[in-house]
């Protein structure tokens, strides 16, 4: 049976020994689910207790408010992709460390190539740093359109931020709402679908004019 490159990618990330998380604990390789088709991708920071046990991104706590943001956004988790920067459990939950960074990185930047998603949502500060390359805090940039080489980059909260203070949900709402109306400014109709095949609406980010202003 012949495989796609993605799952091949998925294949040599099985029982990973790169980097020290291989023996601190972690059951298994949280590799990423989803369309690998998807027009929207998702990048969180690493697996929890529930994803390390099921093997698949955001099906704890955090996944529960996620998902009820993307049905906010009248997205479902079949039409995306989700992904996250480290791709096994680090212990207690702490915080990737650097070197964990640089070794997992590779990996999500091919996931993003190979599926070619226009827009990529980071969740929280791990996987927007990693992204964008700066140093720079969640609430300065989230829920804002930035243009890279090869995808639009739109940040937002981690919904975990939301377990941790209740009042953050308000905020995680507000912008999801703000990420629906840039897909609904950016989806074009289908411009020539028949009654026998019709064709989806489609994801189309024109490049922003007059050229972004720096917001760093
Ligand atoms: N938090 C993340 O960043 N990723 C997950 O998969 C789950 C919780």
């Amino acid at each position: 049976m012949t495989t796609t490159p993605l799952q091949d990618l998925a294949k040599s990330l099985h029982n990973c020994q790169r980097c020290k998380l291989a023996k601190l604990g972690r059951s298994q390789v949280v590799f990423g689910v989803g369309n690998p088709h998807a027009s929207i991708m998702f990048v969180g920071e690493a697996p929890g207790a529930n994803e390390d046990l099921k093997g698949e991104p955001f099906v704890g706590a955090a996944g529960k408010i996620l998902n009820d943001l993307l049905q906010s956004a009248d997205l479902s988790r079949d039409d995306i992709y989700i992904a996250n920067v480290i791709k096994c459990r680090p212990p207690e939950n702490r915080d990737p460390e650097l070197d964990e960074v640089e070794i997992c990185k590779p990996f999500l930047l091919q996931q993003i190539q190979l599926i070619r998603p226009k827009l990529v949502c980071t969740l929280g500060n791990w996987a927007t740093q990693t992204l964008l390359e700066r140093k720079v805090g969640i609430t300065k940039v989230k829920a804002q359109a930035f243009y890279m080489k090869d995808f639009v980059l739109f940040p937002l909260l981690h919904p975990a931020a939301a377990l941790h203070q209740g009042g953050l949900l308000d905020t995680l709402k507000a912008d999801f709402k703000k990420l629906k109306e840039f897909l609904d400014r950016n989806t074009k109709p289908a411009e020539s679908a028949s009654a026998a095949s019709p064709a989806a609406p489609t994801l189309q980010i024109d490049p922003p004019f007059p050229t972004q202003m720096d917001l760093f």
